[in-house]
């Protein structure tokens, strides 16, 4: 049986000290409890404050992004080197705020990939359909193409340690979530694309649902026989109701 996964996208907020107060709010609820697992992913100035917070508890701590190269003249950037040399151990790749507003696309987020694995970085990559795609019946098509594009020449062994979120584009920070049943859909979707490439090591594959997760709906949306777990953006920042859809998502 897949161990169920939750993370928290805090995006571009949080200082560190906030990040400190928030990680150890979310730290001291988990403790050393590994169902579900549990990563925050602050921004880059708050990454260490969030390491020291939880320090010593099953809570993990990842980045949003980095670079594809280890080091270079790369203004602005963070190579996943870096990120684990500080102690980071996942990343998200491909979010879609990162394939819109920075014009990231899969074979940018491949490179990315490629790399992380390399580093024993555990990636988080996402895809997902916008609702113009949605409306004109694009959604499998869509998420499909990000989905072998992304996954370009990365071999079994290391999809293992691959983790994708499907989270369309419509539901993110809108407050609209897919239903279970649409989020379900794609989801076994999502596997049967995978396991025609990869057999049947998908079965192993984490598949996160992400797009307005709240503490009133992740219970059902975890409960769907192909979602294990989520990508949570607003409503994991603030302890009381991330952790409530920790809480959710034990089995
Ligand atoms: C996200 O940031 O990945 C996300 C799903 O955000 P929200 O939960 O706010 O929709």
């Amino acid at each position: 049986m897949r161990r169920k996964l939750v993370a928290g996208n805090w995006k571009m907020y949080t200082t560190p000290e906030k990040a400190a107060a928030l990680a150890k709010g979310i730290a001291e609820y988990v403790g050393q409890a590994t169902d579900p697992q549990v990563i925050v992913f602050p921004p880059f100035t708050s990454l260490s404050s969030a390491l020291i917070a939880v320090k010593g508890t099953a809570v993990a701590v990842g980045a949003q992004n980095m670079h594809w190269e280890d080091e270079g003249a790369f203004t602005g950037e963070v190579s996943g080197k870096m990120l684990l040399t500080l102690g980071c151990s996942y990343v998200i790749l491909g979010h879609s705020e990162r394939r819109q507003l920075f014009f990231e696309t899969d074979m940018l987020v491949n490179q990315k990939l490629k790399k992380a694995l390399s580093q024993n970085l555990s990636p988080i990559v996402c895809v997902g359909e916008t609702l113009d795609q949605r409306d004109a019946g694009e959604t499998m098509n869509v998420v499909q193409s990000q989905l072998l594009g992304s996954l370009d020449g990365v071999p079994a062994d290391e999809l293992r340690r691959t983790v994708i979120a499907y989270e369309p584009v419509w539901a993110i920070g809108t407050g609209r979530t897919a239903s279970p049943h649409q989020a379900e859909q794609v989801h076994g979707y999502i596997r049967t694309v995978l396991r025609e490439r990869y057999g049947a090591i998908v079965d192993d594959v984490l598949i996160l649902y992400g797009g307005s997760v709240k503490p009133d709906n992740a219970r059902e949306l975890f409960g769907q026989p192909n979602i294990d777990g989520g990508l949570v953006g607003g409503a994991s920042l603030t302890a009381e109701s991330f952790n409530k859809i920790i809480a959710a998502a034990r089995q």
